[in-house]
């Protein structure tokens, strides 16, 4: 069975994430994640925040999903944000034009090329209905972005769920600048819900309707391009490149690519870096990752450069980041259409500052977070997570669900909770318990049976090598402090035979 099919598998059965409104035949697009899929989400963005976050020293703040068509005019997206759709004339099935051409020739051609273009290609490769064969209508392109009607009054859209959380970013990027005691380069981030009108969301949670995004946007002077601070400790950092022109992924230092030119400056080079450190801690392989160079009709209309920052999964190269140099082009146009002034003046320097743009969708990154920790033990799968990323350290367990054994393993449970992310279970055999949370990628189980009682000590089991020592309680967070630091479970205690 494929990786991605025992995922979703998985996931349904052990609720990880399934559609929304299930019980009410759901709309596509939309998934709702449970508890153990909520818990790695939390942890993906912890860690997003101590490696991105903090480390370019950005501001978080936290905008509205509603906003004014106003907003949507200057941003470009009632104009630029739309897929190119063909209908059949006979059938009256929709297709994705873009798809559709490269599913029957082979040949990719970006989504943002003219309906001509389009209408051209369909025409000369004498591309018909893939459901009836029939002819195409030309094609048209149809705007993403959900509309809404706010107030009792309005008929028509006067707002938009917003697609990408970096608006509001761009919307209140003065208001921080002045009253937040910042200079640039300013970092300001956001962790928030963005909505698309996807034409067909598929593979779960490769393309939906309600997303979730992770977005740094750094504002910074053009002319200080190549000023980084912390430039030495990232100058040797090896970037896996792949660029336009090359076949293959490279390794470059960050200071070889911007001597090379292959960047637009020191700053994109550095947030590169700290953008693949981010996926390192995730415990991703370089050699299963790329920032991949994007050719001028394939960019985001907004976008002078961009590295899309894709993994070898199961679904073929998958774009977890969009980084993008947007230049000035969001104040610029933020400040034309509301006419408030959007400059800064720096050393005596009036000017836009412009803009490079980190781009997570944590839908995807989820996804593939489980796919890059699944293993499987006895044909059934397990989840190995990477430390940082473990959603529950310790499980607890009592033996039985009697004598005592229960309210003592409630105490202990407490006790761990000061430090681990712990759970606690009493349902069904022990046996079924182990198995359960071992898929679960839950690294450690303390078990609290009849000794327990006598002698105040439990077993901790590892869940990799199955291995159980006998250990005091008052030892017990101490030791499994040791455990996470790489210590081997027979050195904890006495290993029971
Ligand atoms: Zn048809």
């Amino acid at each position: 069975m494929n990786k991605y099919k025992e995922i979703t598998e998985f996931a349904d059965r052990r609720a990880l994430f399934f559609p929304t409104a299930e019980i009410h035949s759901a709309l596509s697009g939309f998934w709702d994640f449970g508890p153990m899929g909520a818990a790695l989400r939390r942890k993906i963005t912890e860690l997003w925040r101590k490696e991105i976050v903090k480390k370019v020293d950005s501001v978080e703040i936290e905008g509205c999903v509603i906003l004014p068509k106003q907003n949507f005019e200057a941003s470009g997206h009632l104009k630029n944000f739309v897929d190119p759709l063909v209908q059949c004339k006979k059938c009256h099935k929709i297709f994705r034009a873009d798809k559709l051409i490269e599913t029957e020739t082979g040949k990719e051609v970006p989504e943002a090329a003219g309906t001509k273009e389009f209408d051209g290609i369909i025409k000369k490769n004498n591309i018909k209905c893939p459901a009836c064969g029939k002819e195409l209508a030309n094609v048209k392109k149809f705007n993403m972005m959900i509309g809404l009607s706010v107030g009792p009054v309005s008929k028509e859209y006067n707002a938009f769920l917003r697609p990408e959380t970096c608006q509001n970013i761009f919307t209140s990027f003065q208001k921080i600048y002045k009253s937040s005691r910042v200079s640039l380069p300013l970092g300001i981030s956001q962790i928030g819900k963005a909505f698309r009108n996807e034409i067909s969301p598929r593979q779960t949670l490769v393309r939906l309707r309600e997303l979730t995004q992770l977005e740094t946007e750094i504002f910074f002077n053009p002319k200080k391009i190549n000023e980084v601070e912390e430039w030495d400790r990232y100058k040797n950092h090896m970037l896996r490149l792949k660029l336009l022109k090359e076949k293959d992924t490279k390794s470059f230092s960050c200071e070889e690519a911007v001597k090379k030119k292959l960047v637009s400056g020191k700053l994109v080079a550095y947030y590169l870096a700290i953008t693949q450190q981010f996926f390192e801690k995730c415990g991703f392989s370089p050699e299963n990752f790329r920032f991949r160079e994007l050719e001028d009709k394939a960019k985001a209309f907004y976008s002078k450069e961009t590295w899309d920052f894709e993994v070898k999964s199961e679904v073929g190269w998958l774009e977890l980041v969009a980084n993008n140099y947007r230049t000035d082009y969001d104040l610029s146009s933020h400040q034309k259409v509301s006419g408030v002034d959007l400059s800064v003046v720096e050393d005596d320097e009036k000017f836009i500052p412009h803009v490079w743009e980190i781009s997570m969708g944590l839908d995807r990154i989820f996804l593939y977070v489980l796919e890059n920790s699944l293993a499987t033990r006895d044909n059934k799968p397990i989840f190995k997570f990477p430390y940082y990323l473990n959603p529950l350290h310790v499980v607890v367990l009592p033996l039985v669900r009697k004598d005592g054994l229960d309210k003592k393993s409630r105490e202990i449970s407490e006790l761990l909770k000061e430090r681990f992310d712990v759970k606690y279970d009493e349902k069904s055999s022990i046996g079924k318990r182990y198995v359960i949370y071992d898929q679960f990628g839950v690294p450690l189980a303390v078990t609290v049976d009849y000794d327990t009682m006598k002698e105040d000590t439990v077993t901790l089991r590892d869940r990799d090598t199955q291995k159980q020592v006998r250990i005091k309680i008052n030892k017990l967070p101490e030791a499994i402090e040791k455990f996470f630091s790489g210590e081997k479970i027979e050195k904890l205690g006495n290993i029971i035979k």
